[in-house]
C-alpha cells in the first residue's frame, strides 16, 4: 500500500502543475497547532494550477484535502497520507466593482471585511475577527451575532466532482447554521457578494464593536479552533458544559477553559488524541447529564475513523 502511493507520489512530483514539498508538518498550517505530516503540500497559486493539479490527482487517484487558514479543523496525530492542497497566489485575490466583491479562495475573511469597509460597503461586519480564508468560511457558512458569509452572496466559482467549472447560485446552496450542503464535495473557486453602499466610520465603529466582544468572549492567547461544537437547538453548548462540571477538564494538553467552556485550548503541547479524547468525554458526560447529544463542528482530518463518535 505505502509502495503504492510513494509510486503515485513520484509521479505526481513529475506531472505536478504547482509548488509541492513533501513530508510537511501540518500543526504550523492550523490554528490548533497539532497534527502529523502531510505526505504532499501542493500549492496552486493561479485557477488553472489548482485545476490541473486535480486532474492530475484524479488520474493518480491520490486522496486529498483542502485547507484553508486551518481554524476549524483538527488533524490526526498521524497526519494526512494524500495530497494537501493550499492556494496561495491569485487565488488569494479580492476584487471590487461597485457594489460587488468577488474573492478568491484563498482571500482572508479579516481582508474581505476590511475591503468592504475601506469601500464603505456595509453587510459583512460581524464577520470581522473570524479567522479563515472566505472559501473555508463558505464551506462552513462561518458566521457570529447573527450574521453569515451566506447573508450576502450572489454566487460560487466552484470545480465540480467530475472537474467541471460551474457557478453557482446562492439559492442553489441550502446553506444553514455551519452548514453548506452542496459545497461538501467541490472545490470553492471564487464567490461573489453584494453589498450595500453605507457610511464608513459606522461600518468601522461596527467592526470595532465586534472585535472588542469577541476579544473578551474568546480565549485568543491560546490555540484553539473556536467552538468545538454547534450550538444545540435553543441552548449552547457552552452552558452545558459548564453545567456538567466540566470548566477546566484536561486531558493531557487539552483543556475545556474555565472561561470560555466551548472552546478547548491546546495548553502545553496537546497531541490530536487528547483533543479528541476530551471531546468524546464531553459530549458522553452532556448526553448522560442532558440527553443532548452535541454536534461537533470543528471537521476531523486523517483519522481512519470518526474520533468524536461515542457509543451511548
Ligand atoms: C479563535 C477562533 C474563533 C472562531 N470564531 C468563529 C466564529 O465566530 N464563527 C464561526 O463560524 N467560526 C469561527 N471559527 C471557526 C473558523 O474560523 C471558521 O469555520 C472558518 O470559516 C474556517 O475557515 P478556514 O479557512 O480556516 O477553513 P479550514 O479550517 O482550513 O477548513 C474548513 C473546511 O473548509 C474546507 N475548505 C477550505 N477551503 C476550501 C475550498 N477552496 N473549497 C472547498 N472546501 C474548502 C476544508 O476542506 C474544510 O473541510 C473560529 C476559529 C477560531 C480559531
Amino acid at each position: 500500500m505505502k509502495q503504492l502511493l510513494d509510486t503515485r507520489v513520484d509521479e505526481l512530483i513529475a506531472r505536478c502543475p504547482c509548488k509541492l514539498t513533501t513530508a510537511v508538518q501540518i500543526a504550523p498550517l492550523t490554528t490548533f497547532r497539532v497534527g502529523g505530516m502531510a505526505r504532499v503540500l501542493a500549492e496552486p497559486s493561479t485557477e488553472s494550477e489548482l485545476v490541473n493539479l486535480l486532474v492530475v490527482l484524479r488520474d493518480l487517484e491520490l486522496p486529498y484535502f483542502y485547507l484553508g487558514l486551518g481554524s476549524n479543523i483538527l488533524v490526526s496525530d498521524h497526519g494526512f497520507k494524500g495530497v494537501v492542497i493550499r492556494s496561495r497566489g491569485e487565488l488569494g485575490r479580492i476584487e471590487v466593482s461597485g457594489s460587488i466583491i468577488k474573492a478568491g479562495p484563498a482571500a482572508r475573511l479579516l481582508m474581505l471585511t476590511t475591503c468592504a469597509a475601506r469601500h464603505s460597503l456595509t453587510g459583512l461586519e460581524q464577520l470581522s475577527g473570524i479567522p479563515g480564508t472566505v472559501a473555508g468560511a463558505l464551506f462552513m457558512n462561518a458566521g457570529a451575532y447573527g450574521g453569515e458569509i451566506s447573508d450576502h452572496l450572489v454566487d460560487v466559482r466552484i470545480v465540480s466532482r467530475d472537474l467541471s467549472i460551474q457557478v453557482m447560485k446562492k439559492s442553489d446552496i441550502a446553506f444553514g447554521y455551519r452548514s453548506a450542503p452542496e459545497l461538501r464535495d467541490v472545490i470553492v473557486l471564487s464567490s461573489r457578494y453584494e453589498l450595500i453602499p453605507g457610511d464608513r466610520s459606522a461600518i468601522y465603529k461596527e467592526m470595532r464593536r465586534v472585535w472588542q466582544l469577541r476579544r473578551e468572549k474568546q480565549p485568543i492567547a491560546f490555540p484553539s479552533a473556536g467552538s468545538i461544537f454547534k450550538r444545540p437547538p435553543g441552548d449552547y453548548a457552552g452552558r452545558l458544559i459548564e453545567e456538567a462540571g466540566l470548566k477546566g477538564h484536561r486531558v493531557g494538553g487539552a483543556v475545556v477553559p474555565t472561561a470560555h467552556a466551548g472552546i478547548f485550548i491546546n495548553d502545553r503541547g496537546a497531541q490530536a488524541s487528547e483533543i479528541a479524547e476530551l471531546i468524546r468525554k464531553v459530549r458522553s458526560d452532556v448526553y448522560r447529564k442532558f440527553a443532548v447529544m452535541l454536534e461537533n463542528e470543528i471537521i476531523p482530518v486523517g483519522f481512519d475513523v470518526d474520533p468524536f463518535q461515542i457509543h451511548v
